[in-house]
């Protein structure tokens, strides 16, 4: 039966809602626009249209891997981040908004004038196309380990026209020239502790551990990062990292420990510990 915009809507957000999810109407809604190619307004516009069956048949088929759990970023392959459309895939994190918190303390430290910028884990490039976006004037590198999430990260840049930056596959620093030095390092790398059971819970079941797990409690690769940045910072220059909301007072520590000054850690919008940041004096 050819049902209407208004009544695929309604009966896909009732099925969603009973199946647990915290925004039933608007993943209907996401999933609706990307089957009919179209923006939201068009859902309010028309709600007596009918889909053609074919549409209502892939909607139909996005529904269920929904109802089982699949993210809808992933569902339609794209995710907003800092008013940047960007492509998503299962070899990366989706974007979230806590993150932007990381692009804007990183944007106040980031000294006037040209000069080099560091996003270390950079997944789809959310954080470093952020930053280039913001500031033309500026050279963004974004790294990750995965040759497949550094060349999704160079095609969003392509996409959205931000020329600079650039984007390389390694571990962490390991694709750098050693000389090379930087005046802001910035990442969202992984903090979260294996045992942790917010792992086997929502959209996160279905993201690469590689981007949500590390040792040592979750803070091995934040210690990693922090010391040898010290190599990689222009003297003044800053570190900024995200983590879990437990983690402020460690990663203080950490950064404290290894010679870095003016520490201090930021809340992200619901208040939490999120990101903590420090000066390299060199
Ligand atoms: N903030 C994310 C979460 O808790 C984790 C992101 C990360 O590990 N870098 O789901």
């Amino acid at each position: 039966m050819a049902l209407s915009i208004e009544a695929l809507l309604k009966q896909a957000a009732q099925q969603l809602g009973d199946a647990g999810s915290d925004s039933p109407k608007i993943d209907a809604a996401v999933l609706l626009c990307h089957v009919l190619d179209k923006p939201r307004s068009h859902l309010l516009t028309w709600p007596e249209k009918a889909p053609e069956p074919a549409q209502q048949a892939a909607f139909e088929a996005l529904l269920q891997r929904r109802l089982a759990g699949e993210p809808v970023a992933y569902l339609v392959g794209e995710r907003e981040f800092w008013s940047l459309p960007l492509k998503v895939a299962p070899h990366t994190l989706i974007p979230r908004p806590d993150t932007e918190r990381l692009v804007e303390l990183a944007l106040e430290k980031i000294p006037a004038g040209p000069g080099a910028v560091l996003d270390l884990g950079t997944g789809t490039g959310a954080i470093a196309l952020a930053i280039a976006s913001e500031r033309p004037d500026l050279a963004v590198t974004g790294i990750d380990l995965r040759p497949e999430a550094a060349q999704l990260a160079g095609e969003n840049s392509e996409r959205l026209k931000i020329t600079n930056t650039r984007f390389l596959s390694g571990s962490w620093y390991s694709p750098l020239v050693a000389d090379e030095q930087f005046a802001v390092i910035v990442s969202n790398p992984p903090y979260i502790d294996a045992a942790d059971p917010h792992l086997a819970q929502g959209d996160v079941r279905f993201e690469p551990k590689s981007a949500l797990v590390a040792d040592d409690h979750g803070l091995a690769d934040i210690r990693h990062i922090s010391e040898q940045g010290r190599q990689f910072l222009l003297p003044g220059g800053w570190l900024l990292m995200e983590h879990g909301y437990e983690q402020g007072k460690a990663v203080r520590d950490i950064l404290q420990r290894l010679g870095y000054e003016q520490i201090s850690t930021a809340q992200d919008y619901a208040g939490l510990d999120r990101v903590t940041l420090g000066c390299w004096q060199g």
